[in-house]
């Protein structure tokens, strides 16, 4: 073997979710070798599909913004241009017992809750947040009391109060203004950009099976390897005198790989299981990150409940809002013909819902919804069905940048991509594919795509051994 040869540098992934799929795909385009490692049994994380019968749709409702320039520059690359769909779609507001429309300024001027005064100012409230260009400021600005100052103590009480409860439901408190800005933010840049100037959401035909589809081809093409109910349960840094030649050793529940680095997808309280360091600021901090849990029940209806994409709801409610899919994605081409509605609720890691059987869920959240839609009857419904998550939304607490995983964990060679680095944002995939782009270029910059085929390359390359039956008694599992 000559000293010019090379060989790839191996790049272990920790989780196939969205953004372990776009850092596999980076990497690859750049020359490096990628394994992927999945606790679940398919590639998709918060972005899988789900059979629902006569049609597969996600698990969890996607949409996409005129203003996600990332993500709709990754979805073109994907070849999905052409597959992306735009639709005008309505907001409703359901409080004090009614169903009000909310999309325009001048549905607005029409709501009777609000006083005209009161109406002009969170008009103007709304601009003037969205103009604010620094939230790192806001960081340190508990919520609660901002959104007070800037739109009166009506408009708090009437609107934001009673959605904050929803979204964020105790973690309200600890808060800061900055999520009020990042979701404003989010919901204005579509003003400005986009093929059509006009509001509306797109999503690609087929949901976001089609866009995996896509990239487990365009990732399989070049080589990736995509290993699912493969729970990571070490992630363990070889740098130091160990002898070995990789640099990092991932440990599974029966697999043990050696590799030059790894990109790390999985939320924070997974990695603080797997992630063998002594460096203690840096585990405190990843423990400091609050994740809201979620609890979704999804209704297959026969008719529609209503015209309104997502309603707000600013009263007492077992679930946070509710998303009638078929209102922005065609139920002719998509759903068989069917309606799909989410209803998600946004809860602590410790809500008794987590391990309620489903009866018990929908129990909890169909007086509610009848309430709001007394026209629904239990004929209308042809199926049900409940997702439940515990790490889904880092909450944006008071100086969150400073508890946010860096791109660079204390172990050398291995990065983290996680929806924790979301700062200052709602939890969305554009803000994903710019942070998997991220990672990947640290570790780009740290670890070439190619290394020197050295005597013992067979053992640098990658060591893939199957442990013995006690060894894979230590094993633990992935997503809590
Ligand atoms: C209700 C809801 C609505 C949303 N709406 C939108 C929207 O409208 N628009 C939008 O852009 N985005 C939306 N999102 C956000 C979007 O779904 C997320 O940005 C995206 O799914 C995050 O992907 P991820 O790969 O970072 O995380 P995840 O999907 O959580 O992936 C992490 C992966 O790591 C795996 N894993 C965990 N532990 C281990 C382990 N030990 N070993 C191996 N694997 C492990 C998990 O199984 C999972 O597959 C929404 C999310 C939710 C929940």
């Amino acid at each position: 073997m000559s000293h010019s040869e090379t060989r790839a540098s191996h790049i272990v992934i920790v989780g196939s979710g969205f953004t372990g799929m776009v850092c596999a795909l980076d990497l690859l385009k750049a020359g490096y070798r990628v394994t992927l490692l999945e606790a679940g049994r398919e590639p998709g994380g918060l972005t899988s599909g789900q059979n629902f019968g006569d049609f597969t749709w996600d698990r969890f409702y996607h949409c996409i913004l005129t203003s996600d320039a990332s993500l709709l520059s990754l979805l073109d690359e994907l070849g999905l241009s052409n597959k992306l769909r735009w639709t005008a779609t309505e907001v409703g507001f359901f409080s004090h017992g009614k169903l009000y429309k909310l999309t325009s300024p001048l549905d607005l001027l029409h709501f009777p809750l609000l006083s005209l005064l009161d109406k002009l100012r969170l008009g103007l409230g709304t601009l003037y947040i969205s103009h604010l260009s620094n939230g790192r400021k806001l960081e340190e600005i508990p919520l609660g009391p901002w959104t007070q100052r800037i739109f009166g103590k009506k408009v708090y009480t009437e609107m934001w109060e009673p959605l904050f409860r929803c979204k964020l439901g105790e973690m309200r408190h600890s808060a800061s203004a900055a999520f009020l800005w990042g979701t404003i933010r989010r919901l204005y840049s579509t003003r400005e950009n986009g093929p059509q100037k006009q509001e509306k959401l797109g999503y690609v035909a087929g949901g976001y099976t089609t866009v995996f589809k896509n990239l487990y081809a365009s990732i399989t093409a070049r080589g990736g390897e995509i290993m699912t109910s493969t729970p990571v349960t070490s992630v363990a840094s070889l740098a130091n005198g160990s002898g070995q030649s990789g640099r990092v050793r991932i440990t599974s529940a029966n697999k043990q790989i050696d590799c030059d680095g790894a990109i790390i997808t999985a939320p924070n309280r997974a990695i603080l299981g797997f992630l063998q360091t002594d460096d203690v600021t840096y585990t405190e901090n990843l423990s400091r990150v609050q994740y809201l849990g979620l609890i979704c029940v999804v209704l297959v209806l026969k008719k529609p409940l209503s015209e309104f994409y997502v309603t707000n709801i600013t009263e007492e409610s077992p679930f946070t809002g509710i998303i009638e899919m078929t209102n922005l994605i065609s139920t002719v081409d998509e759903t068989a013909g069917h309606h799909l509605v989410y209803l998600p609720r946004y809860t602590q890691f410790d809500d008794p819902l987590f391990s309620a059987d489903e009866d018990s869920v929908w129990a909890t959240f169909e007086p509610a919804l009848k309430h709001m839609h007394p026209s629904l009857e239990d004929a209308d419904i042809s199926r049900r069905f409940v997702f439940r998550e515990r790490s889904v939304q880092p909450v944006p607490t008071l100086g969150y940048s400073r508890i946010a995983p860096p791109a660079a964990t204390p172990l050398a060679g291995v990065y983290v991509a996680n929806t924790a680095q979301i700062i200052n944002n709602t939890l969305n995939n554009n803000a994903m594919t710019e942070i998997a782009h991220a990672a990947s270029r640290r570790l780009m910059q740290d670890i070439p795509p190619t290394l020197p085929a050295t005597a013992n390359s067979s053992q640098a390359d990658s060591i893939l051994v199957t442990l013995s039956e006690q060894q894979i008694a230590f094993a633990g599992g992935g997503r809590s």
